[in-house]
């Protein structure tokens, strides 16, 4: 297993102050025990979530802890996206998410989302070097994608644009994983692309979430999981030695690292450290 493969922890910004303080008072010092290279902060398009994402981004930066904003236009202007900047940079914040992010229900049809490229290079004219920019990767392809090879060309146009390494959508398909690197390889992607992994808590949100991402299921998962019903506790227990295993493939097998999708729970992520002897 490579032992210096870099393991992250992605968070959800709490929306109430509770729960803001369990994330940064009780999940994080739990979840430090593993030492990840940073945790990131999603971001609501349209900046719905741009105040609560801050909060989270600048309670972690005051522990001490690398964070990465996420960060996307949605509909917001240049000076508002810049000013953002500015204050992350101010604050001493070196990692930014860079997505184009999705259209916020109820957005006229006529607006247009700024493509991850275009905030990539926004981000490295008005920042230069100061930001490690990661970027969003599709093994399993975004759904709204013209082809495989045009959606992986896109991924290299975000890398040609001065981003830093990748991180996957969630994937339960390990073989999708290691083609898709191949596939970047071979049109001169040189860059790290992490594998994004998400926890099995709860079958019916993330057959929900898999659906709207394009991030599949494989038959088999969904029918045990199917079959387990209400049975909370045999969920948790397949969930976590199915994602270990999967995580364990991944890190014989190469991956340069891992990030999980914590959900801000830190149980079925530190169980997963834990067997993989993180
Ligand atoms: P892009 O890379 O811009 O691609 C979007 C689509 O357009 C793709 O189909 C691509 O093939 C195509 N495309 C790309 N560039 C071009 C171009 N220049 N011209 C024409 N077509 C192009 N969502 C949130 O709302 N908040 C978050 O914090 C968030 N974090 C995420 C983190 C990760 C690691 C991942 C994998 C996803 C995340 N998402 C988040 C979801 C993401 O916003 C959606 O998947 C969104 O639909 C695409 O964002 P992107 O940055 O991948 O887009």
């Amino acid at each position: 297993m490579s032992k210096s493969a870099a393991i992250s922890f992605e968070y959800f910004p709490a929306k109430t102050d509770a729960g803001r303080e369990k994330l940064l008072n009780v999940t994080t010092p739990e979840l430090q025990a593993i030492s990840p290279e940073f945790y990131s902060v999603t971001y609501g398009a349209g900046g719905s979530t741009r105040d609560n994402t801050r909060g989270i981004v600048e309670g972690l930066n005051a522990q001490g802890l690398s964070v990465a904003p996420h960060l996307s236009f949605g509909l917001d202007d240049e000076a508002t996206i810049a000013a953002l900047l500015e204050d992350y940079k101010a604050a001493g914040i070196n990692r930014l998410v860079a997505l184009r992010g999705d259209l916020p229900s109820g957005a006229g049809g006529g607006a247009r989302l700024v493509y991850a490229n275009e905030l990539v290079e926004f981000i490295r004219q008005r920042t230069g070097d100061h930001f490690h920019i990661e970027v969003a990767a599709y093994p399993e392809i975004h759904p709204q994608a013209e082809s495989y090879e045009a959606d992986i060309q896109y991924l290299k146009g975000k890398f040609d644009a001065g981003a830093d390494s990748g991180i996957t959508q969630y994937f339960y398909n390990v073989e999708a994983y290691f083609y898709f690197l191949d596939r970047c390889a071979a049109i001169g992607i040189d860059k790290p692309i992490y594998a994004g992994i998400m926890p099995i808590t709860n079958y019916a949100n993330l057959a929900r979430f898999s659906k709207n991402c394009g991030a599949e299921i494989p038959r088999w998962i969904s029918k045990r999981l199917e079959g387990f019903a209400d049975d909370q506790e045999s969920i948790r227990s397949f969930g976590i030695d199915v994602v270990t295993q999967l995580c364990q493939t991944l890190l014989e097998s190469g991956a340069p690292g891992i990030h999980f999708y914590t959900m801000n729970q830190s149980q079925p992520t530190l169980q997963i450290c834990r067997n993989l002897g993180l």
